[in-house]
């Protein structure tokens, strides 16, 4: 191997990678280019992809669909401002986008991440909470613990206190309600017990609060932790009778990632507001959107702003809508919920063994999502050497080791992605 090639000194030098350190950052790998499943790394050598590039690249790289789908409206505008002007592409992502959401969603916010998409949500709420209950103090948030929703501002203010960046920005984070965790797992008994701290909460709180935000079913950055549809059901009942809104935060579990077009649909509760980011654009570019109710939509309307208060500059941006457009129609055409539900089976069968591991604390898979779960934090840059060095590109956060491939892996591709991984995890 050339690890002058695979690691660029300019790169550690200049360029700051997520979560790293200036003096000493984690071992960056150079791309290529990137095909299929593939990653190509500066070297020649290709790495099978377990992280669909976080979450994002559900039909694979390289895709000659989507390729041409970009191309067709690069031709055509790459970008045009939204402000007063509007275009197909948006148009028909959005008609695309409401056979999708749940029914009662019917007006779409496209915004540019997931962090901003959750931005734009919790404005919206507070709008909505504000001037459908009369009361200017309606304007805090509740979620549970072990969340995830993003790295800017109100979006950090609702992930896990511990395991998000609490006590790096102390009193200049908004204060918010949190409560624990939901410890039934998916796949077993539903304990009643889950849903008294929120039912506890939200009889005293309720009047200040203007929304629940949380993951559906399953927690991702803050954990990997997949939990009992029954809490959405049982929540989503606190929330209508206390008035306060639910912003179900979809853009990791969006676009089958968990075996349903969406992960609300285990529960079969719909939220009030919805975002959804990262697949959207089967990882070609930035692109999100939020999603609410006509109610919703109308309250702010009504509100004294009159107005939703969010504009950003590449909202509803051709390229982006173009490209998720093709994304969405190769996921109608392809039977994606009998792929993923393949994909789940053979990603349960190949993990079994982690779970015999003295160093494992436990394993789980839900749609085409596998976590190890380790009894002891991973080191990530030696963890990353191994995995390079047997041809697969995972990357462990914290105690844990998940992949979430691109849907069209293969069997082979598959059972080489996690027997690698499962080798990494025992030497
Ligand atoms: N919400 C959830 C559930 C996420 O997983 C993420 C990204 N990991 C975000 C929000 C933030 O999205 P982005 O990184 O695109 O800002």
């Amino acid at each position: 191997m050339n690890d002058k090639n695979i690691h660029d000194s300019w790169d550690r030098d200049h360029l700051w990678h997520p979560y790293t350190s200036t003096i000493d950052p984690l071992p960056t790998y150079k791309v290529d280019s990137a095909d299929g499943v593939r990653l190509r790394l500066a070297d020649g050598r290709t790495l099978i992809d377990g992280m669909a590039s976080w979450w994002c690249v559900i039909h694979g790289y390289n895709n000659p669909r989507i390729n041409k789908a970009a191309t067709d409206q690069i031709s055509k505008m790459s970008h045009v401002m939204f402000g007063g002007l509007t275009h197909e592409p948006a148009i028909t992502l959005g008609k695309m986008l409401l056979e999708v959401a749940p029914p009662s969603m019917n007006n779409i916010f496209y915004a540019d991440s997931g962090s901003v998409a959750v931005e734009v949500a919790m404005k919206m709420a507070i709008q909505a909470a504000v001037a459908m209950s009369g009361n200017a103090e309606k304007t805090n948030f509740v979620t549970i613990r072990s969340g995830y929703h993003g790295d800017t501002w109100n979006a950090m203010s609702v992930c896990d206190p511990v395991t998000g960046m609490h006590s790096i920005f102390g009193s200049s984070l908004p204060v918010r309600y949190f409560v624990p965790q939901p410890r039934s797992r998916f796949d077993g008994e539903w304990n009643p017990d889950d849903i008294l701290p929120l039912a506890d909460l939200l009889e005293k709180e309720a009047s200040g609060i203007a929304a629940l935000i949380l993951e559906p079913v399953v927690q991702g950055a803050g954990g990997m932790w997949f939990y009992h549809p029954q809490y959405l059901v049982e929540a989503v009942a606190l929330c209508r009778r206390y008035g306060v809104l639910v912003i179900f935060d979809e853009i990791a579990t969006g676009f089958f990632r968990t075996g349903k077009f969406f992960a609300w649909e285990h529960a079969g509760v719909e939220p009030d507001i919805m975002c959804i980011g990262k697949g959207l654009t089967a990882g070609y570019m930035t692109m999100s959107a939020v999603l609410t109710t006509r109610a919703v939509a109308d309250a702010i309307s009504r509100s004294e702003a009159g107005v939703m208060m969010h504009g950003p500059t590449f909202m509803g941006n051709p390229l982006a809508c173009a490209v998720a457009v093709e994304s969405l129609r190769m996921l109608r055409e392809h039977d994606t919920a009998s792929r993923v539900a393949h994909i789940s089976k053979k990603i349960k069968e190949l993990l079994a063994p982690a779970a015999e591991l003295d160093n494992v604390a436990d394993v789980r898979v839900l749609g085409a999502i596998g976590v190890i779960e380790m009894k002891e934090p991973v080191n990530v840059a030696e963890f990353q050497k191994k995995c390079t060095d047997r041809g697969i590109w995972v990357r462990p956060f914290g105690r844990n080791v998940y992949i979430m491939p691109p849907y069209i892996i293969s069997d082979d591709d598959l059972s080489t992605l996690v027997s690698n991984m499962i080798e990494c995890v025992r030497v």
